[in-house]
């Protein structure tokens, strides 16, 4: 059977991903002034570019000052930007955003983000609109959890991958067992030890289909779920064929009536609850070991300051975020003399920064999410990242006690 590709990304960059297309979401142009660009990797630069010029000298014709001088503005923005990362688009693209979002009348307020998509971007496209076009990425944006289901009795199995809502059947085989017929002069004896026998390596037949199939992905596999009628899925687990990492991901048995691919979708049906539970406990756990090491061991971290510290210093094991610190990394550019500066806010706060070296206005190049920065910091010292809701009381605590920043430290 032919695999489908996998892709590798992690909850958190796929919650901060989904994260950021909401806010850009929110965004209305009053005109037409909202500039989507989609670069894929490998893009011819001066076709860019040139497009980019083309349609700044385009734009003097728009009708309405406001509009005209906010698509200019954006346009000078974004040129600025491209220039800036001397058009080092990473391996799977680049969408820039950027318009004013200002909310008053005659006010503009022109911002430019950026978005590196989690998968691929296969579309290249310049877009002017009210809104921001987000339909590119919002197709990555879908929940790609997986798990994998085995759906088994004495005589059929079936093994399926789950991702987020859809499923694909991987495996699927029946046994012999039921059809062996007791040969004549072919004592009891000698007959229970056949179908024994037979019965076995139909159980060794599905272990290593298991394997075959769901090894190739345990980094991705959130979890695994036996189901079946009668008590036939509890045996094949006690006979422990299974490769030692998945049996560490079997999140428990769910009885169903049927062994096909009706099975699978009872299994998937009957453990919507079962996976809730999961992601709830694997929530729990890793809070509760931060407040451990915070108070045990000493092998943790928390607040703002301390916690940046202790990534640069490469100390960090799993940097824990609250989806609730809503900040905003500002980076700044002196047009004159080309000083950078990166200045924390709070979402939405407006900031207007003077050049610590030549005095000149900065110039605000980018927004980033403040997750997304800490996350990069991360990723650069091999650091895994956890973003934690406020839905358990675990979670809440982390975010009112803790305010919602720490981390699990390799070493003090
Ligand atoms: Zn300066």
């Amino acid at each position: 059977m032919k695999r489908k590709i996998i892709e590798e990304i992690s909850d958190a960059e796929l919650n901060l991903f989904n994260k950021k297309l909401r806010k850009l979401k929110s965004f209305k142009g009053s005109g037409t002034e909202l500039i989507s660009l989609y670069i894929p990797y490998g893009t011819d630069r001066s076709s860019v570019m040139s497009q980019l010029i083309n349609e700044r000298s385009q734009s003097s014709n728009i009708k309405d000052p406001n509009t005209r001088k906010n698509v200019q503005g954006a346009l000078k923005k974004i040129i600025n930007l491209l220039k800036q990362i001397d058009f080092n688009i990473p391996k799977n693209g680049l969408a820039i955003f950027c318009g004013n979002i200002s909310k008053q009348e005659g006010k503009s307020n022109i911002k430019l983000f950026t978005v590196v998509p989690i998968k691929r971007l296969e579309t290249k496209l310049y877009w002017c609109d009210s809104e921001f076009n987000l339909e590119p990425l919002e197709e990555m944006g879908k929940p790609t959890e997986i798990y994998g289901i085995l759906v088994m009795d004495k005589n059929e199995a079936t093994i399926a991958l789950l991702k987020g809502k859809k499923y694909e059947i991987v495996g699927k085989f029946r046994s012999n067992v039921a059809g062996k017929i007791r040969a004549g002069g072919q004592s009891a004896k000698r007959f229970e030890h056949l179908r024994e026998e037979a019965e076995y390596n139909f159980y060794k037949k599905i272990a290593e289909a298991m394997n075959k199939a769901l090894v190739p992905y345990i980094d991705k596999i959130k979890g695994i779920i036996i189901a079946g009628p009668g008590m036939t899925k509890e045996t094949f687990l006690e006979k422990e064929l299974l490769d030692y990492r998945l049996k560490e991901k079997i999140l428990g048995t769910v009885s169903t009536a049927y062994t096909d691919e009706y099975g699978v979708k009872e299994t998937i049906e009957r453990s919507k609850d079962l996976l809730k539970h999961t992601e709830i406990i694997r929530e729990k756990e890793i809070v509760n070991e931060f407040m451990k090491h915070v108070i045990k061991t000493g092998l943790a971290t928390y607040g703002e300051k301390e916690t940046i510290e202790a990534l640069e210093l490469g100390k960090v094991a799993v940097l824990l975020l609250s989806e609730k610190l809503n900040k905003t990394a500002n980076y700044f550019e002196c047009p004159h003399c080309g000083h950078k500066e990166t200045v924390i806010t709070n979402e939405n706060e407006e900031v207007q920064l003077n050049c610590k070296k030549c005095g000149s206005a900065m110039e605000l190049v980018e927004e980033k999410d403040y997750i997304e920065l800490l996350m990069e910091k991360a990723k650069v010292v091999g650091a895994q990242t956890r973003i934690i809701s406020t839905e358990t009381e675990e979670g809440e605590k982390f975010w009112k006690i803790f305010g919602g920043i720490g981390a699990i430290l390799r070493f003090k």
